[in-house]
């Protein structure tokens, strides 16, 4: 399949891992048919969900705003099958039905087995759930196949070399191109050697990148004053080579707006702007912060309840911008009702969900000594 897709689809793919919700906690429908209005009129196809995405309230959200307001064909779903929250290998296959059913479709255009890393690939092959997707494409529920991924470049190059697949999808963005836990750039060669064609994830790093450092937002606000944060950080990775689209977790409908004002007709960065984010790339080794994406993979099981990503957002504007009291105040919002940072048990169980394989023990005493007044 190779770079078929790269050539012909629409650079920004609409991820629905972060959609909107009304204060009961439901989706906010109404403004996400309106997100999906923008995203198609200005030619976006690609959609984005998961059986795991918001307890499969996600999936849902992509029947109402797109299957039951569009022709089928004028749109791409991709979603995928996650072993982890299985019970054993017969229900992680009937994940597939379920996200059928959850869609109101009864084919998929992209399929994906989920955050499969070094940790969990034998899982994946112990479920035959390689075998299992071959066979649903073959029968034609499944039309591309293919895997998100989240672990070392050798353990990708051993599953490339294993499996056949017609795509895969990443974590890149110009911070985490050369980062020990993430490995950009080593996987995306992986990937590119082996002819397999990427979608994006993460391109803005769970939102950091929209609101970086001050010293980083001088940089790319001297070069261009109107251009946003978020389009530089997906600017940067649309215009990589072998690139299908960038899925962008959208939260609201300015967000969309934002996106497609420059994903409408996109223009790869050139050779000064490239410059531009070598300079911040640089710039952002100097910074230190907790590098979560905010998945939220490492809270479905803790024992504590303890808001991880959350804890780490606030922890992150201490260490990042100074700012102690707000930090303060984030961490106690964020915790009311919850597991503090200083009541964790220390059982690991966070550690071996995390894709970014962070310290996460280690780190919560450092927010608890810093955040718990
Ligand atoms: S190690 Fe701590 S934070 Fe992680 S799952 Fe266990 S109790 Fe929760
Ligand atoms: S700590 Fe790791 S698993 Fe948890 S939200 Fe952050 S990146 Fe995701």
């Amino acid at each position: 399949m190779g770079d078929y897709f790269g050539k012909d689809t629409f650079k920004l793919g609409f991820g629905m891992m972060r959609l909107p919700h009304l204060p009961d906690g439901e989706n906010d429908q109404a403004q996400i048919n309106e997100m999906a209005d923008i995203f198609i009129s200005g030619g976006g196809t690609y959609v984005d969900t998961a059986f795991v995405y918001d307890g499969g309230k996600s999936e849902e959200a992509v029947r109402k705003a797109f299957v039951e307001r569009y022709p089928r064909d004028s749109f791409t779903i991709a979603t995928k099958l996650n072993a982890r929250v299985a019970k054993d290998e017969e229900d992680a296959k009937a994940q597939l039905a379920t996200s059928l059913k959850r869609l109101g479709t009864d084919y998929l255009d992209f399929y994906l087995l989920h955050a499969v890393s070094d940790d969990n690939y034998q899982q994946y092959c112990d479920y035959h759930l390689w075998d299992f997707i071959k066979q649903k494409k073959e029968e034609g529920v499944l039309r591309n196949i293919g895997f998100s991924y989240h672990g070392t470049p050798e353990c990708l190059d051993r599953i490339l070399t294993e499996h056949k697949v017609d795509f895969m999808q990443l974590q890149i963005n110009y911070a985490d191109m050369d980062a020990p836990n993430v490995q950009s750039r080593r996987c995306w060669e992986t990937a590119r050697k082996h002819g397999v064609s990427v979608t994006v994830m993460e391109p803005v790093k769970g939102g950091a990148l929209a609101n970086p450092h001050e010293s980083i937002t001088k940089i790319f606000k001297e070069y261009n004053p109107s251009a946003s944060m978020a389009s530089w950080a997906i600017r940067y990775v649309a215009s990589m080579d072998g690139i299908i689209t960038v899925l962008s977790g959208m939260s609201n409908l300015e967000q969309m707006m934002d996106n497609m004002s420059y994903m409408r007709e996109f223009r790869p960065l050139d050779e000064q702007e490239q410059a531009v984010v070598k300079a911040a790339q640089d710039a952002m080794k100097r910074v230190p912060s907790i590098a979560c994406t905010a998945c939220h993979y490492c809270t479905e099981g803790c024992p504590m309840s303890i808001p991880i990503p959350e804890i780490f957002a606030a922890m992150n504007r201490n260490i990042m911008f100074n700012m102690i009291d707000k930090a303060q105040r984030d961490y106690a919002r964020a915790t009311e009702g919850k597991g503090k940072a200083s009541e964790c048990l220390q059982c690991g169980q966070c550690e071996g969900a995390c894709p970014q394989h962070l310290p996460i023990i280690e780190l919560l005493q450092d927010c608890a000594s810093a955040l718990e007044v």
